[in-house]
C-alpha cells in the first residue's frame, strides 16, 4: 500500500462494531447437571453419585450386549441391531462412561458426535483404504524399546499403558490398546516394571532427549504411586527438561480430577518438583466436539488451572464430528473458554475400520483458514497430518504436492528423516467417481502415487 491509500481518520472513533446479542456466544453456554437422569440406569443418581470417580468406573460399560441394553428403549430396534452388527466388525474394544453415554443425544444417535466416536454402526461401514497398515504411524519402527518411541531428534513418546478410560473407535493406536478383538490381535504393552525400567534407561542414556510424551493408553488409568514413580524419575534426569501426561480423561470423565483425591494429588506433586527444578509438567487432552465439554469439565479444569497445570488439547478432526467451521470452530472457542489450549488437530490417520470418519486434507486446510482469527492467537490450533511410515507432524499445508483427485498428498520432514517422502490418502469415497474407479485396480494405484512423487520432486 503507498501512503495515498491509508485512510484518512477525520471523525472520532466509531462503533464498527455493534455489540454481539450474549446468547449467541454459544461457547459460553456450558450443560450442567442432572443430564444423566434421561438414561433410564441412571434416573434416580444424584449428583454426588455421578461425580463419584469410583462410581463412574464402575459402571463404564465394556461390553455391547450391556451398552445396547443400558440404551433400550430409548432407541428404535434397528439402531440397537445395527450397533450390534458394529461390534462384531470393530477393531477396537468397547468401553464407555456413564458420563459419555448421558451426553449422547439418544433422539438423533444416528448423527451424534459422541456415539460417532465410540459406538460403530455397521450401516456406516466403510471400506478401508488399500493403502492402510495397522501401526500406520511406524511407532513400532521407531522404538528402541517396545513402547518407546524415539523419532523426533530431542522428544519421545513413551507409552506407559495400555489401556484408556474409554476406546475410540478411531484409535491410532488400535494396533496395541485395549483387549484383543474379534478384527485384532494387539500388540503388549502392559504398565511391567521391566519394560519401564529399560525406557527410563535409554531415555538417561541420551542426552539430545529433552522432552517425554507419557501416553498409552492413557495417563487417567495410572494409579497415583506409578504417576509419581514415573515422573519423579524422569524430572530428575538431568538431560529432561519438559513432560507430558496424556490423557483422554478430562474429556470422558472430569470426575476423576474432581473426586479421585490421591490421583489428583500425586498429579500436582509431580507438577510441582517440576516446578521446583524449571521444568514444565503439563497435561494434554483430547476434546474432539463442544458438546464434551461441560460444566463439570470446567470444575475439572478450573482444578488443574488453580494447581497451575497447563492443559493443552489435541483433537482429531472427524467427519461428522467437527469437520464443519460451525463445529470447529465452536470447539476451539469453548476450550479456550475453559483454559485447556487448542494445540493440535490431526488429520486423522489411517486406521483400521474407521474410514466412515476421515476427511480430506482439503477439509483440514479449509478449517483451519476459518479457525485463524476467530480467537487468540495462542488458542488457534495447528492442523497437521502425522505422515504415514513415520514422518511425524507436518502442517496439513505444507505438502510437497496434493493431488485432490487421487486424494494423495506427498510431504517431507527435513529434520526427522530427510530425503525421505511421505504419502497421505484421502477417503476414496470423497473422491469424484471415476477416480474411486481407478483405487480398485492395483496398477492404477501404482500409478496414482508414482505420478504424485514425481509431481512432488
Ligand atoms: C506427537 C509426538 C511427539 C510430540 O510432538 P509435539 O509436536 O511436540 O507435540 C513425540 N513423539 C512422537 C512419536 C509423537 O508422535
Ligand atoms: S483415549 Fe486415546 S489411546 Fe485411548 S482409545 Fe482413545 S484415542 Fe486411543
Amino acid at each position: 500500500m503507498s501512503a495515498v491509500d491509508l485512510p484518512v481518520i477525520t471523525d472520532a472513533p466509531k462503533a464498527l462494531k455493534p455489540p454481539v446479542d450474549a446468547a449467541a456466544l454459544a461457547h459460553k453456554d456450558l450443560l450442567d447437571g442432572p443430564f444423566w437422569q434421561r438414561i433410564p440406569a441412571y434416573a434416580d443418581v444424584d449428583e454426588a453419585t455421578f461425580l463419584d470417580h469410583r462410581w463412574q468406573s464402575k459402571h463404564t460399560i465394556t461390553r455391547p450386549d450391556k451398552l445396547l441394553a443400558a440404551i433400550e428403549g430409548l432407541v428404535p430396534q434397528s439402531f440397537i441391531d445395527d450397533a450390534a452388527a458394529g461390534f462384531e466388525r470393530a477393531p477396537m474394544a468397547v468401553r464407555v462412561s456413564p458420563y459419555l453415554l448421558s451426553l449422547i443425544d439418544w433422539d438423533d444417535p444416528v448423527n451424534d458426535p459422541l456415539r460417532i466416536q465410540f459406538i460403530p454402526l455397521d450401516s456406516r461401514f466403510l471400506p478401508d483404504h488399500p493403502k492402510l497398515g495397522l501401526d500406520s504411524l511406524g511407532e513400532q519402527a521407531d522404538a528402541p524399546v517396545p513402547g518407546l518411541t524415539h523419532r523426533y531428534p530431542d522428544k519421545a513418546l513413551f507409552l506407559v499403558i495400555d489401556t484408556c478410560p474409554v476406546y475410540c473407535r478411531f484409535c491410532t493406536r488400535s494396533y496395541a490398546v485395549g483387549l484383543d478383538t474379534a478384527q485384532v490381535e494387539k500388540v503388549q504393552l502392559k504398565p511391567k516394571k521391566e519394560r519401564w525400567d529399560a525406557a527410563f534407561a535409554y531415555v538417561a542414556s541420551r542426552p539430545e532427549l529433552e522432552d517425554i510424551v507419557i501416553s498409552g493408553g492413557d495417563a487417567y488409568n495410572l494409579r497415583a504411586d506409578w504417576i509419581r514413580e514415573i515422573g519423579t524419575r524422569l524430572l530428575n534426569m538431568p538431560n529432561i527438561r519438559r513432560i507430558r501426561f496424556a490423557s483422554k480423561g478430562l474429556a470422558v470423565m472430569p470426575m476423576k480430577v474432581l473426586t479421585d483425591e490421591d490421583w489428583f494429588r500425586a498429579l500436582v506433586e509431580v507438577h510441582d518438583l517440576g516446578r521446583r527444578l524449571g521444568k514444565e509438567v503439563a497435561f494434554h487432552t483430547h476434546f474432539n466436539n463442544a458438546k464434551e465439554i461441560t460444566a463439570y469439565s470446567q470444575r475439572a479444569l478450573q482444578r488443574m488451572f488453580e494447581a497451575g497445570i497447563i492443559v493443552r488439547n489435541q483433537s482429531v478432526l472427524l467427519r461428522g464430528v467437527n469437520d464443519t467451521p460451525a463445529e470447529m470452530g465452536l470447539l476451539v472457542k469453548r476450550l479456550g473458554y475453559i483454559n485447556a489450549h487448542p494445540y493440535y488437530v490431526y488429520v486423522h490417520d489411517l486406521v483400521q475400520g474407521a474410514e466412515d470418519m476421515r476427511t480430506t486434507v482439503q477439509t483440514a486446510i479449509d478449517l483451519e483458514k476459518y479457525v485463524r482469527g476467530l480467537t487468540a492467537g495462542f488458542n488457534t490450533p495447528t492442523f497437521v497430518v502425522d505422515a504415514p511410515g513415520g514422518g511425524g507432524k507436518r502442517n496439513a499445508h505444507s505438502f510437497e504436492h496434493y493431488d485432490r483427485h487421487s486424494g494423495i498428498s506427498v510431504y517431507t520432514a527435513p529434520s526427522v528423516k530427510p530425503g525421505q517422502f511421505f504419502l497421505y490418502f484421502d477417503p476414496i469415497d470423497q473422491l469424484a467417481p471415476e477416480w474411486q474407479i481407478r483405487w480398485r485396480d492395483p496398477a492404477e494405484q501404482q500409478r496414482m502415487i508414482d505420478a504424485a512423487l514425481a509431481a512432488a520432486r
